[in-house]
Parts: C-alpha cells; structure tokens; sequence
C-alpha cells in the first residue's frame, strides 16, 4: 500500500485488524476519520480509550462493566436464585432487550471448544460453582445452540445435577448455530418460556 503515504497506510492498517473490517472497509473508514472534524475523532479516541481502561468483569456475574457490579447485579428487585447462564455479554444483552426476564447471569466469556482447544478451565465455570454454593433454585442453561455451546450445556448440567438445583435449557427454536444476539426477541423470549429441564 506505497501508494498512501505512511501515516494513511498505517491508520487502514490498524482498523483492518478489526474484526469484520476487510481492507476495503478500511481504506473506507480511514479516509471518512480523516476528513471528519478534529473533535469528532478525538471523542471517539477517547470513548475507546476510556471503555478499554474502565470496563471490567462484574464481580458476581462477570459481565463487562464499568462498575463493581454491573446494574442488574446491583438491582435489589432481580432475583438471586435463578441464574442464567450465557457465552458472553452480549448475549445477556440480547435476553435484556426483551425485558421479560428477571433473574441474574453468568457470563462464561466463550464455551468449551475441544476443537480450538478451549476447554471447562478456560471459560468462568469455576466461578458459576463458587456462586451455586448460595441460595440457588434453577439454572438455565442459555448458550448457543452450536456444537460448542450444546457441549458446555452437557458439560454444565453433568457438573450441577449432583447439587440437587434444578438445571434447564433454553428451547430449541433457537437455530443451530445461530448467535444469540441476533435472534428476534420473540424467538428468544419463546426459547426462554420453553425451556426444559435437563
Ligand atoms: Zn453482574
């Protein structure tokens, strides 16, 4: 990429290193910065700078936050003894959008993957443990219907049955493979209130 002087090829260089943005969308995005108002980009600097430095895993549910406890976590009126558990934050957001559901989550930050060697060590389940220990009534399993995800709920519902707490999935009507975050609410919602117990 000569063609652009140095500063230019490096700027598409560092934004083609993001996910989805292939070297077209790059060249695209760099040229739109540069010809946007010095203000504008300096915000958005800063707004990146500053999520990257402040935002943290929750403490209970290992969500990402900017807080101790993210703001479900810290809401008095969510109930404790039901805990859904996700792949990650965005899927939490994906079931938060329907507004129905009223209990807490746990955020597993990935699900086991022999395959990319991602195994029960590597994702929060030490953590989901720690937090059955209290008062705990269900468990519902929500992560993705891919082969990953069907194999950490096995995984999971082997690892709880023998506390005696209830252990549910989520409905099939998600569909295989499909990322949680873009299925509509009413599928989701119909996967949340059809769940079975495991
Ligand atoms: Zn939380």
């Amino acid at each position: 990429m000569d063609y652009y002087s140095r500063q230019i090829s490096e700027l598409i260089e560092e934004l083609s290193k993001l996910p989805g943005v292939g070297n077209k969308s790059a060249q695209r995005l760099a040229f739109y910065l540069i010809n946007r108002p010095m203000e504008d980009v300096q915000k958005l600097s800063d707004t990146i700078i500053g999520a990257r430095k402040n935002v943290r895993y929750c403490k209970q549910c290992w969500t990402l936050t900017d807080q101790e406890l993210c703001p479900i976590c810290s809401n008095p009126k969510r109930d404790r003894t039901t805990i859904m558990v996700v792949e990650d934050t965005r899927d939490l957001a994906a079931y938060e959008k329907i507004g129905k559901y009223e209990g807490v989550y746990h955020v597993l930050h990935g699900a086991i993957s022999p395959m990319l060697g991602v195994g029960p060590g590597d994702i929060k389940l030490k953590e989901l443990m720690v937090r059955l220990q209290g008062d705990v009534r269900e468990v519902i399993i929500a992560t993705n219907s891919s082969l990953e995800g069907e194999t950490t709920a096995m995984y999971i519902s082997k690892l709880i049955k023998p506390t005696g707490i209830k252990v549910s999935r989520i409905a099939s009507g998600v569909p295989v493979g499909g990322d949680l975050e873009y299925i509509d609410e009413v599928t989701l919602l119909r996967a949340l209130e059809g769940r079975v117990e495991l």
